[in-house]
């Protein structure tokens, strides 16, 4: 689904309860003021077919088939900068991840490439501590489409001839110390 730049409301399916399933934030969305630093703070907003601050407004709007068909979740990285400068205090990045949670549950596989990226690099990051691009990529075309990865094979054996891919690297001191931080991603995500 793409998302239209003009939206009839009246012609739309639109469910008022949504707003419910959101939590944390629930009902405080509606306090929501669309001031735009959500969208502003998001490193990623460039890449998302509909902006963080536009996404709150169609949550109050109840446009949910919109906003559970957008890509803009799954562009999400976590990183706590629109929640962090809310003025409203809306705990925005957790309502993110039930966002999440819900479309996994629903099974939409609408943006099942960008969802299948997002699960790769979260688990790889998660595990090391840093990137390790050809476990991502095997990961990664695996879960979408393995042959797939055969477009890739030149630039692949370029990268390591020059030695900027490792497929080996040593892990990072400290291993564990993320454990915390990713569990509590997957459990806001209903992912454990
Ligand atoms: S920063 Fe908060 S108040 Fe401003 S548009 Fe985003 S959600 Fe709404
Ligand atoms: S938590 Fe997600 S939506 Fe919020 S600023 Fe970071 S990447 Fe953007």
């Amino acid at each position: 689904m793409t998302t239209p730049d003009v939206i009839n409301l009246t012609a739309t399916k639109r469910d008022p309860t949504f707003v419910n399933r959101l939590t944390p934030a629930g009902h405080q969305l509606y306090t929501c003021i669309q001031c735009g630093t959500c969208t502003a703070s998001c490193p990623s907003a460039a890449a998302m077919d509909i902006t963080p601050r536009q996404m709150w407004r169609m949550v109050q709007l109840g446009l949910e088939d919109e906003v559970l068909h957008s890509k803009t979740m799954w562009l999400c990285s976590t990183c706590y900068q629109c929640q962090a400068r809310c003025p409203r205090g809306i705990p925005l990045t957790e309502t993110i991840a039930k966002l999440k949670q819900i479309a996994l549950q629903e099974r939409i596989e609408e943006w099942r490439e960008s969802t299948a990226f997002y699960l790769a690099f979260s688990d790889v990051m998660h595990r090391y501590g840093r990137m390790r691009e050809v476990e991502f990529m095997a990961r990664y075309f695996l879960s979408t489409n393995p042959l797939g990865a055969l477009g890739y094979a030149g630039m692949g054996l370029t990268l390591l001839r020059r030695g900027k891919l490792r497929p080996e690297l040593p892990r990072l001191r400290g291993e564990g110390r993320l454990d915390r931080l990713f569990d509590r991603v997957a459990e806001l995500e209903g992912r454990q």
